[in-house]
C-alpha cells in the first residue's frame, strides 16, 4: 500500500493586522516551485512591488526547475561541458557550495541522483533498490561542480529544492527595498520572509507547524525583518508497507534523514542561508547543529525532536510553545 501525502503546509503566518493603521495593503497568491506562495505588502508601492516579486519568482522558477528541460539546471544536469547560465544561477550555486562546506555536506545539492531514485516530486514515489542507492551515492561522492566565467559544469546532477525558496526570498527582499516597501510578509511553503515589522511597528507572529500534526501549530515565534524557515519530514512523504518515508535525504546513507530531529527552524536575515541550514540541521541532528550554531554566528534556531524543543537563547523569550508534552531546552553559547 502506497499513499502519497503532500501537505500544503504553509507555515501559518498569523498576521494580527493593525486595524488602526491607514496603510493600504496588497496580497497575491502564486503557485510556484511546487508550493503556494502568499505575498502581502503594505504602503503605496505594495501593488507594484508584489507584481515585480511575482515576475521574479516565475523567472527563478524557470531557471532552477529540474522538470523543465530548458531550465539552467536541466541543461547543467544533462551536459558534461561548461554551460552558460544566468547570473542568479551562478549566485545560488556558489552559495550552495559554500553552505555544503559549512555543514560537512549535510546540505548537498549534488544529492540529486539519489533524490531522483526516490521520486518524491513524481507521481509514484517508492523505496529504491539498495544497490541503486549505493551506485547513486558513488555518483554523488565523485561529483564535482565547477563555476567559471558565468558557466557551470557538473559531473553529476544538482537539485536546488532545499535552497531555491530561500534564494527567491532574498531576491524579493531586494525588490521590496528598491520599491520602498517597509512592511511585508511572504509565505513560500515552509519559508516565511518578514520585511520590517507589522505596519503598527510591532513584531510579526509566525506559527511553527506542529511536526506531529501538520494541521496544527506547535508554537508562535515573534520576529521581524528576518527569514523563518522550517524543514520537516511532514512536508512531503509517502507510506510504503506501513513505513513513512520523507523527502529530506541524508547524503551519507542515501535514505531519508533519521537524525532524531523532526522539525528544524532557522531564523536568519540571510534568507538563502536560513533555507539551506534548516535542511542541513534536519539531517545533522541536535548535537552537530548546536556545534554549528556555536561556531558560526548570525542565526537562531528551534530544533524539535520527538520529546524536546531546543531554542537558542536570543529567541527563547520570543517563542511561545502550545504543547506542554515537550520539554523545552534553552541553548546557550
Ligand atoms: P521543502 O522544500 O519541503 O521546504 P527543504 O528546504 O528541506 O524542504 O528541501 C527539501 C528538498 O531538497 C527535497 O525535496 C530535495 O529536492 C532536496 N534535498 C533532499 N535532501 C537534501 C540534502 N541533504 N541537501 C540538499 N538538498 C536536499
Ligand atoms: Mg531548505
Amino acid at each position: 500500500m502506497k499513499a502519497i501525502k503532500i501537505t500544503a503546509s504553509i507555515t501559518a503566518v498569523i498576521m494580527i493586522l493593525c486595524m488602526s493603521s491607514c496603510q493600504s495593503s496588497h496580497t497575491t497568491d502564486i503557485f510556484a516551485m511546487d508550493t503556494v506562495m502568499t505575498i502581502t505588502a503594505y504602503g503605496s508601492q505594495a501593488e507594484k512591488a508584489t507584481e515585480l516579486a511575482d515576475q521574479k519568482i516565475r523567472q527563478l522558477e524557470s531557471l532552477f526547475s529540474v522538470t523543465d528541460s530548458d531550465s539552467d539546471i536541466s541543461r547543467i544536469n544533462s551536459s558534461s561541458e561548461f554551460e552558460q547560465v544566468d547570473s542568479d544561477t551562478i549566485s545560488i550555486i556558489s552559495r550552495a557550495l559554500e553552505i555544503s562546506d559549512m555543514t560537512e555536506n549535510a546540505f548537498d545539492i549534488t544529492v540529486r541522483p539519489v533524490t531522483k531514485l526516490w521520486g518524491f516530486t513524481e507521481k509514484n514515489p517508492h523505496v529504491p533498490d539498495a544497490e541503486d542507492i549505493q551506485s547513486a551515492l558513488k555518483t554523488v561522492d565523485s561529483c564535482n561542480v565547477e563555476i567559471s566565467d558565468g558557466k557551470v559544469k557538473c559531473t553529476g546532477e544538482i537539485d536546488l529544492g532545499a535552497i531555491a525558496k530561500g534564494y527567491t526570498a532574498s531576491c524579493i527582499r531586494a525588490i521590496m527595498e528598491q520599491c520602498g516597501v517597509k512592511h511585508a510578509v511572504l509565505s513560500l511553503g515552509g519559508n516565511v520572509l518578514l520585511i520590517g515589522t507589522k505596519p503598527d511597528n510591532s513584531s510579526w507572529n509566525v506559527g511553527i507547524t506542529h511536526p506531529k500534526n501538520s494541521e496544527d501549530i506547535i508554537g508562535i515565534l515573534k520576529a521581524k525583518d528576518t527569514s523563518v524557515v522550517t524543514s520537516g519530514g511532514y512536508e512531503r512523504s509517502f507510506v510504503q508497507d506501513g513505513v513513512t518515508y520523507h523527502h529530506i535525504i541524508d547524503p551519507e546513507t542515501g535514505y531519508p534523514a533519521d537524525s532524531g530531529i523532526i522539525s528544524a527552524t532557522v531564523v536568519c536575515s540571510d534568507d538563502t542561508l536560513a533555507d539551506a541550514l534548516s535542511t542541513a540541521f534536519f539531517v545533522s541532528g541536535v548535537d552537530k547543529s548546536v556545534q554549528y550554531w556555536q561556531r558560526y554566528s548570525g542565526f537562531d534556531m528551534i530544533l524539535i525532536t520527538d520529546s524536546s524543543v531546543y531554542i537558542t537563547e536570543d529567541i527563547f523569550d520570543d517563542f511561545q510553545i502550545n504543547d506542554s508534552s515537550f520539554s523545552v531546552v534553552k541553548l546557550q553559547k
